[in-house]
């Protein structure tokens, strides 16, 4: 079966840039600003010859209330739907309550999920994911999805089991 990997985080993370990088398309809209994406999204990729499917989500931003409240319903359901759940951080913005309230509802789940912290261009990696670790979702794995930057590397790992 064709592992699945959810993309969730808080709005404007980066998640549509990462899920565009990992499905090559242009589809799924980048913006300045949050909350473009209020449906899931599906897509489809291949590493070596591995396929896999990701869903890109709206985001969950912590404060919950209509339409808010609906993306982050569709965030909810891909997790249930996904193998694997990557949650994207942003090394630019740094800990956010938001982060916080995301991470204490993906501990309980039974999911395997990656700690990953976009936007490290121009950062030093190290010190840039000092704050991350307290989230308690184990090591933070700095990318930058809009250039690139370690996205395959953490995508081989992440499909290793499978
Ligand atoms: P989403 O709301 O989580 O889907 O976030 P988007 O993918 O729409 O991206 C939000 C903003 O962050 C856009 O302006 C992107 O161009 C920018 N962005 C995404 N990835 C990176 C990155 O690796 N580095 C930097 N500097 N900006 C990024
Ligand atoms: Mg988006």
């Amino acid at each position: 079966m064709t592992p699945v990997i959810a993309l969730v985080g808080r709005p404007n993370v980066g998640k549509s840039t990462l899920f565009n990088r990992l499905t090559r398309s242009r589809d799924a809209l980048v913006a300045d600003f949050p909350g473009l994406t209020r449906d899931r999204k599906y897509g489809n990729g291949m590493l070596g010859d591995k396929a896999y499917t990701v869903i890109d989500t709206g985001g969950i931003s912590g404060d919950e209330a209509g339409i808010d409240a609906a993306m982050a319903e569709q965030s909810l359901v891909a997790i249930d739907e996904a193998d694997i759940v990557l949650f994207l951080v942003d090394a630019r913005a740094g800990l956010n309550v938001a982060d916080e309230a995301i991470a204490n509802h993906l501990r309980v789940n039974q999911k395997k999920t990656w700690l990953v912290v976009n936007k490290v261009d121009g950062l030093e990696e190290h010190s840039a994911m000092a704050d991350f670790w307290q989230l308690g979702l184990g090591d933070p794995h700095p990318i930058a999805a809009a250039h690139g930057r370690n996205v395959t590397a953490l995508i081989e790992e992440v499909l290793e089991p499978f």
